[in-house]
């Protein structure tokens, strides 16, 4: 095992690049690469987790809130409490993380799965065209009366406003299309990352210590020759297990490991060291 840490974007430092080297040159020789990502990968476009020490838990709301009992008896009190970080999650940008992972398969042409505990779209948003989003996403809501599925979009004002929105045809409001606590993860999503994992020859897991079943079991899913690679701020139970492991800035990381794997810019019509699909701009130098 190789752990390369570091404390901050930016800093040179030659543990660090060689690090990011290496991952480059695993990402290069990849053809099917699965990304597991977890609430680290969004915490850089400023939607905060759950249980860190500035994290959602640490501004008064609780599991509870966020639990299927406690959203069918009181609906009107989860949009309520709610409102804010849904506000979070609406506004929310894809960071250079995000754009690096889909700029693999966009430009690259490599074949990338992503697999997400995230709620936010930001995924999809930055152009990956496959993901499995385990916990489900904002995306859409359906209705609990008659079932009826709805784009975020069309009811985005009232949640926006902490407000239970109402289908008009049955009156019946809507939850947002999310696993909450209590519920079961969808099993079909599940079986898809399972196998996708399993085909993978490069399983990088980010942003997610892994502690949540079942999430925190799909690596085993991945086969005997499969490359894991571990990018997160703090150990998992995996470390031990991974071929790298690189602790730090999750954008910053992933954006310098595309933009310097060596398929990077083979049909790039910008920049020789910048994929095009990613804004330089929006890493912090
Ligand atoms: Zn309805």
């Amino acid at each position: 095992m190789y752990v390369v840490e570091f404390a901050s974007a930016g800093v040179k430092d030659d543990a660090m690049n060689d690090g990011i080297e290496e991952l480059a040159s695993h990402l290069g020789t990849a053809e099917r690469i699965v990304f597991i990502t977890g609430a680290g990968m969004s915490t850089e476009s400023g939607i905060p987790d759950f249980r860190s020490a500035t994290g959602l838990y640490a501004t008064g709301l609780n599991e509870d809130m966020f639990s299927i009992d406690s959203f069918t008896q009181d609906p009107a009190r989860y949009y309520r409490h709610g409102r804010d970080f849904h506000r979070c999650l609406f506004q929310a940008k894809p960071n250079a993380g995000h754009q690096a992972i889909a700029a693999l398969a966009t430009d690259m042409g490599k074949d990338v799965v992503v697999v997400t505990q995230n709620i936010d779209t930001l995924h999809r948003d930055a152009g990956s065209p496959v993901v499995h989003a385990l916990h489900g996403s904002i995306e859409t809501c359906s209705c609990m009366r008659c079932g009826e599925s709805t784009h975020v979009s069309l009811v985005e004002r009232a949640i926006r406003n902490g407000i239970a929105p109402r289908h008009s045809a049955c009156g019946g409001i809507y939850r947002p299309d999310i696993v909450l606590f209590g519920e079961l993860l969808p099993v079909d999503v599940l079986a898809e990352a399972e196998q996708a994992i399993g085909a993978a020859d490069l399983l990088v897991v980010v942003g997610t210590s892994l502690v949540v079943h079942p999430a925190a079991a799909l690596p085993d899913s991945r086969g005997d020759g499969c490359i894991l690679v571990m990018l997160n701020r703090t150990a998992t139970h995996l470390d031990p297990e991974a071929d790298l492991v690189l602790r730090g800035t999750v954008g910053d990381v992933l954006f310098r490991a595309v933009s310097g794997s060596p398929s990077a810019g083979h049909r790039a019509t910008g920049h020789a060291n910048e994929p095009p699909a990613l804004r330089s701009g929006s890493v912090s130098a």
